[in-house]
């Protein structure tokens, strides 16, 4: 395409363009009608503990299969989603399915897990009917009470912190824990990050994944844990693919580690139930 002459190019750049307006204008239209059609579904990521590799919680991800045109990534239908509007009735489809799922597990002897975090679009914490649906949630699930992390990134503070600081306290005061993902990439000041109510903050995959080829991700990780520290906030890292990764966040002292090394996320099924009496010391009476 390089090679063509001025006038193809701007024909082939316009159809390029018309191409992918009509792609979104299709995508939105079926998207209208996933949720009722059942062709959204979740996957969970683990996210395991950097001092002796336990699985301490799993990331949700939300899947859309599409009849036609397969597996929709989520950076693509998202923002979609939420320029449609459907953003608030997806995201509280997603965090319901979260909150049963773990609230089954928890009245299970051996679940393979016991806690979750599920991703927010700033656009539907700031939805007013957020905070009461999430409400009626916890009542419908009280044994999910203290079970979930809810996911945010900096983008929930741009128009409104007070409001957003407002929303994140009452959803505390609920029993949630809130993350701050991708964290390092947005435009959060540090000066108020200590007055934002957050229990996690979650180092970006591209600091990670720049360790070794950028020696400044790895200054910046290490700041980012220094000032989690200062704040008694947990530190997570995702997008962990080598040990030698792993081994870095792990001298840097951060708390939980996540991505392709440990798994990829997988569907509910596949998350193993810890042996027997794996939390028990052993005995020999026994
Ligand atoms: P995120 O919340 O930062 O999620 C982490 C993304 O990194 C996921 O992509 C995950 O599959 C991917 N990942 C995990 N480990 C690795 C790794 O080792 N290497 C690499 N290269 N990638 C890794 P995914 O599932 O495609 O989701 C992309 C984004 O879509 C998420 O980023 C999140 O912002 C959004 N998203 C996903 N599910 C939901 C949802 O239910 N609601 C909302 N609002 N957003 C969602
Ligand atoms: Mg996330
Ligand atoms: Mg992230
Ligand atoms: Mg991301």
């Amino acid at each position: 395409a390089a090679k063509t002459g001025g006038r193809n190019r701007v024909v082939d750049y316009t159809s390029t363009l018309n191409a992918s307006t009509a792609e979104r204008l299709e995508l939105r239209r079926s998207l209208a009608g996933a949720l009722a059609a059942g062709q959204f579904f979740l996957l969970f990521q683990p996210r395991v503990r950097a001092s002796d590799g336990a699985v301490a919680s799993a990331e949700v991800l939300l899947r859309w299969q599409h009849p036609v045109k397969g597996r929709i990534p989520p950076d693509r239908f998202i923002p979609i989603a939420e320029e449609a509007g459907l953003i608030g009735e997806i995201g509280l489809w997603v965090l319901r399915e979260a909150m049963q799922q773990v609230s089954h597990w928890r009245m299970q002897a051996n679940p393979p897990l016991t806690r979750l975090s599920v991703n927010l679009s700033p656009l539907q914490l700031a939805h007013r009917d957020f905070l009461p649906e999430v409400e009626a949630l916890a009542a419908e699930f009280p044994q999910a009470r203290g079970a979930i992390e809810l996911e945010i990134t900096e983008g929930a503070f741009f128009r409104d912190i007070e409001g957003c600081v407002h929303k994140l306290g009452r959803l505390r005061a609920m029993g949630f824990d809130i993350a701050l993902d991708d964290f390092g990439v947005g435009y959060s000041a540090m000066s108020y990050l200590s007055t934002l109510p957050l229990d996690t903050l979650k180092i970006d995959k591209s600091f990670v994944q720049a360790f070794g080829r950028q020696p400044t991700a790895y200054a910046i990780a290490s700041a980012i844990v220094a000032l989690a520290t200062a704040l008694d906030k947990r530190v997570v890292a995702e997008g962990v693919e080598t040990e030698a990764q792993a081994a870095m966040l792990r001298q840097l002292g951060v708390d939980e580690l996540q991505g392709y090394l440990y798994s990829e996320p997988v569907p509910v099924a596949a998350l193993t139930q810890p042996p027997d009496g794996a939390r028990e010391p052993a005995s020999v009476d026994s």
